[in-house]
């Protein structure tokens, strides 16, 4: 029988639950269980993709094209697994199942309620979930916080499951600190209430603060949560995300996580892990890379690129410094903000804002042979950067932004009879058949690779020749759409792909690997 661990956000957002969730999915799978993680998100979007980074941070794409929740990247980060769409259950999934369901006439007779049908609903997902994955132990993160109305039906769906299986509540909270020294736990303590008079008696705290938790704040958050002082974790800040698995492990947290859910002791070992997070930290050498994008005051919107560029820099033993650079500004004030630059990456995107930035910023970088990265967007840009320039196309540009006598980027054939935008482009990972020769086989050492997409353009297969014959290299190519692309004469990959999305901490993508080694 699967056991199963919830983990619940308390007093605010941001506290990095989805950091937590992953951290104690890795402490169990190290050990040899079976670990099935998944996420409810109480929004009522059917899923990612329509929304914005702007407010929601990156849309995931998972290798199956599920646009998900960004939580589910550090999942298969820290995991090293790759995730299906079932894994995230929102309020959309829920109600649209429901309602299909009410007009099928699956309820006649009834009035369809919360308790029971969309609890029932949620439990019955949770345990065909933890069946299918033959899971020892199911970990569910809930997203928003406790409190809100998004979620409540979730969290009394899970309330009930622990009648009815054995179910360890964790509770994460925030430890303010007006003063430094002076850790206040009153909001827990009125948190870990709110809990408990919904029924949820969480049984391991974990505290996000800047600092370590001192005693007496243990102390207090024990005695006022009825549980025992061991049961609370200190949650600080800590350099790199990845250490958050070694903080908890140092503090005992297997042992009671073992025996509250009654499974076996087993010992770990976290050598390699240990070893990236030293390389990283103490890394002598430093390379700086800017990415220019539109996104530039949420750190979130580019977080798989962040963490694509740490697992390079773990493994190869460089920081990665990275700056965020408006393409607007480059737009305005030109390019002289990217001097200095070791690499530039130009990441994926939508619309038209900041798209002529992205443009001088990849001429700026093939002039002056600055390494260049160009993920599925940027990949675009470099295409018509080069139309422009190299052949003399000045109205070179993607349908996307603009008609014009050379749509050098054009619709994907298959995308032109489409009208519903949710779900609808060109989704998860399909194969490109790399050329030998060209820096991109160098890099993965591969014929045929698979990665993530998430795109409606594609180049127009109308230039290729042209564009091949002025001396860009086509370095991919699947079924007649362009993967990827490079220069002759200096280090650029461009893809159509998003390379990022695969990276994982202990086996980064070969990509990153190769750009980050050759600045
Ligand atoms: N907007 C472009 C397209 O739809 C690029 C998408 C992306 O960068 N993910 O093809």
């Amino acid at each position: 029988m699967p056991k199963y661990i919830v983990v619940l956000g308390t007093i605010m957002s941001g506290l990095g639950k989805g950091i937590l969730t992953a951290s104690l999915s890795k402490i169990l799978a190290k050990r040899g269980f079976n670990v099935a993680v998944m996420k409810f998100d109480g929004y009522l979007n059917y899923d990612c993709g329509t929304m914005n980074p702007f407010r929601h941070g990156e849309v995931f794409v998972l290798e199956d094209g599920s646009e998900v929740d960004m939580d589910f990247g550090t999942y298969e980060r820290f995991l090293g697994v790759n995730l299906k769409g079932d894994a995230s259950l929102t309020g959309g999934k829920v109600f649209k199942t429901i309602i299909d369901k009410e007009r099928k006439g699956d309820y006649l007779g009834l009035d369809v309620q919360f308790i029971p049908h969309v609890t029932d609903y949620i439990k019955d997902y949770i345990r065909k979930y933890a069946e299918k994955n033959n899971a020892d132990v199911c970990i569910i993160e809930v997203g928003g916080t406790v409190g809100d109305i998004e979620n409540s039906y979730f969290i009394e769906a899970v309330r009930q499951l622990s009648l009815e299986e054995e179910v360890l509540f964790i509770q994460l909270t925030y430890i303010p600190e007006i003063y430094k020294g002076e850790q206040k736990t009153k909001p827990t303590q009125q948190a870990n209430r709110l809990l408990r008079s919904l029924g949820i008696f969480p049984k391991i705290i974990v505290a996000r603060a800047e600092n370590e938790l001192t005693d007496e704040a243990r102390k207090k958050i024990a005695l006022y949560s009825n549980i025992e002082e061991r049961n609370v974790f200190s949650d600080p800040n800590v350099g790199v995300i990845y250490e958050l698995p070694l903080v908890l492990e140092r503090q005992g947290i297997y042992d009671v996580l073992s025996s509250i859910l009654n499974i076996e002791r087993r010992e770990v070992e976290w050598i390699d892990w240990e070893r990236r997070i030293n390389n990283l930290k103490r890394a002598k050498t430093e390379r700086t890379i800017g990415i220019v994008g539109k996104y530039v005051n949420v750190k979130d919107a580019y977080v798989s690129i962040y963490e694509a560029l740490y697992h390079s820099g773990a493994e190869l033993g460089i920081k990665p410094s990275i700056k965020l650079i408006d393409a607007e500004l480059v737009e305005r004030q030109g390019v002289d903000v990217l001097r200095g630059l070791d690499g530039i990456i130009i990441p994926g995107g939508f619309g038209k804002r900041g798209i002529e930035g992205k443009i001088k910023a990849i001429e700026f970088a093939r002039t002056n042979k600055i390494p260049l990265l160009g993920l599925c967007l940027g990949m675009q840009l470099m295409v018509v950067e080069f139309a422009r320039n190299i052949l003399g196309w000045k109205d070179a540009h993607s349908t996307e932004f603009e008609k014009t006598e050379h749509p050098v980027i054009d619709l994907l054939p298959e995308q032109r009879q489409i009208a519903y935008k949710g779900g609808t482009m060109r989704l998860g990972a399909y194969p490109m058949h790399i050329k030998e020769g060209t820096r991109l086989y160098e890099a993965y050492k591969k014929e045929v690779v698979y990665e993530r997409h998430r795109h409606r353009y594609e180049v127009n297969p109308r230039y290729v020749d042209e564009l091949e014959k002025a001396g860009l290299v086509i370095s991919a190519t699947y079924k007649g759409i362009v993967e990827a692309v490079e220069y002759k004469d200096s280090f650029a990959i461009g893809t159509q792909c998003h390379p990022e999305l695969s990276s994982k901490f202990e086996n980064p993508n070969p990509i990153f690997r190769y750009f980050l080694s050759s600045l």
